[in-house]
């Protein structure tokens, strides 16, 4: 397995469809960052942690606990926009923001998978899917061989 995987840059904007309306607004990392991302072959949900880190003009509306490393779950899949050649990298950090962090330089350590991507008939089953994996991540990322992940040097500490 290629874990642990490390991938960071500037938060890019999505289609800004699906994430908040279901309760999980997803940071994307901007195309240039995944082939950081290559030794993950396989498309679908994964957990790790990220931390975001507001440019210096925008560290006041930025709380320090909004720059904490923080547990997150991603999903790694097609891109519809680019005809699905291309793929998109999404993250879920598992903490309420007070502002959206667009433009903000992102950095994940990407430390487990835990499902592939799967099609669904209703919302309902997305939602409850979604909070499954919530769960999933986090339960993963209590394991004490993950605690020396959380300060890893390549966050800023
Ligand atoms: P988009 O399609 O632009 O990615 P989303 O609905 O997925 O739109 O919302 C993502 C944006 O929401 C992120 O880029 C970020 O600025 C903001 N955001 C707020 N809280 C979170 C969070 N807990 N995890 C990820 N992004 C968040
Ligand atoms: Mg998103």
């Amino acid at each position: 397995p290629p874990f642990p995987v490390r991938a960071s840059g500037p938060v890019q904007r999505g289609f800004g469809r699906g994430g908040k309306d279901l309760g999980c607004p997803t940071a994307n990392l901007p195309d240039e960052s995944l082939p950081q991302l290559q030794d993950i072959t396989t498309t679908g949900v994964y957990y790790g942690f990220a931390q975001v880190s507001p440019p210096k003009d925008q560290e006041s509306a930025f709380s320090a606990e909004d720059a904490h490393v923080l547990p997150m779950a991603m999903s790694i899949g097609w891109n519809p926009f680019y005809k699905n050649e291309r793929l998109t990298a999404e993250v879920h950090l598992m903490h309420e923001f007070k502002s959206d962090f667009y433009g903000y330089n992102m950095k994940v350590i990407v430390l487990g998978y835990i499902r592939p991507q799967l099609d669904y008939t209703s919302r309902e089953a997305l939602i409850e899917d979604i909070e499954t994996d919530k769960q999933v991540a986090l339960r993963c990322l209590a394991r004490p061989e993950y605690e020396k992940f959380a300060s890893d040097t390549y966050f800023d500490l």
